[in-house]
């Protein structure tokens, strides 16, 4: 593989995006242009409101615009069909709120993304239990979720988010309830995936000192975004 070609291609491409909700009332994305390269990390900021989930939820084929052009690693989303395949095959994605699923095991909520592959029952465990080993949650594969920290469920949440090596993490705000020592293991855990395995990283954030860390920084002001 020509390293140089892999480095310099954008992974998503986004022009004149516009989003409204409320009948027109409000635009959520007000023509939104961006591109980000294939293993690029970068940080976005912007006041609550500016459209920032709305945003994410774009890229992530979560809900679809009227206006514009978003391509992500090749595909179309403008195009009307379900991108549930997309999803699980090139986005992981990390929110706030881990949002597992309560009475569901640890292991059993990682493996959720691999239900909509054909990869066997044994094997999704196993891939599953590996990767929460190697974050160090080895010994809660079997627990529920509401029986582990803030910390522990956001491990859990990253787990679920890479399980199918994806091309493109989403993070919304993924320290935002955590405590300042928590939130910089977990942001630690990020930016070593980001580094190992070449992934895309969008994170979310509302503080500078994290947004600091990515290799471009943008922020979202009324539905456009702006470049720092
Ligand atoms: P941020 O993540 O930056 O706080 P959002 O993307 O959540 O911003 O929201 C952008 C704007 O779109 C806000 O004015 C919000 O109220 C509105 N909005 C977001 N989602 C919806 C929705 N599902 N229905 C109606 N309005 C929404």
């Amino acid at each position: 593989m020509n390293n140089e070609t892999t480095t310099n291609e954008n992974i998503i491409n986004i022009k004149d995006l516009k989003k409204k909700y409320d009948d027109g009332q409000t635009a959520a994305l007000d023509g939104v242009d961006l591109e980000i390269r294939k293993g690029e990390f970068v940080s976005l900021m912007g006041p609550s409101g500016s459209g920032k989930t709305t945003l994410l939820n774009m890229i992530g084929a979560l809900d679809s615009a009227e206006e514009g052009s978003i391509i992500v690693a090749g595909h179309n989303l403008m195009e009307k069909k379900d991108f549930s395949s997309f999803r699980s095959k090139e986005i992981g994605f990390i929110f706030q709120f881990h949002n597992l699923i309560p009475n569901l095991t640890v292991s059993e909520n990682v493996q959720i993304p691999m239900l909509e592959t054909d990869i066997q029952d044994e094997e999704m465990a196993k891939r599953a239990n590996k990767l929460l080993e190697s974050l160090n949650l080895g010994n809660k594969v079997d627990q529920v979720p509401t029986k582990l920290s803030g910390g522990e469920r956001q491990r859990v949440a990253i787990a679920r988010a890479l399980v199918n090596h994806p091309s493109i993490i989403l993070a919304d705000e993924p320290t935002g309830s955590l405590d300042s020592t928590t939130g910089d293991i977990i942001l630690n855990i990020l930016r070593e995936i980001h580094q190992k395995e070449n992934v895309t990283l969008l994170l979310v954030t509302h503080e500078p000192y994290v947004a600091d860390m990515a290799d471009r920084k943008i922020s979202l002001m009324d539905g456009k975004i702006k470049e720092e």
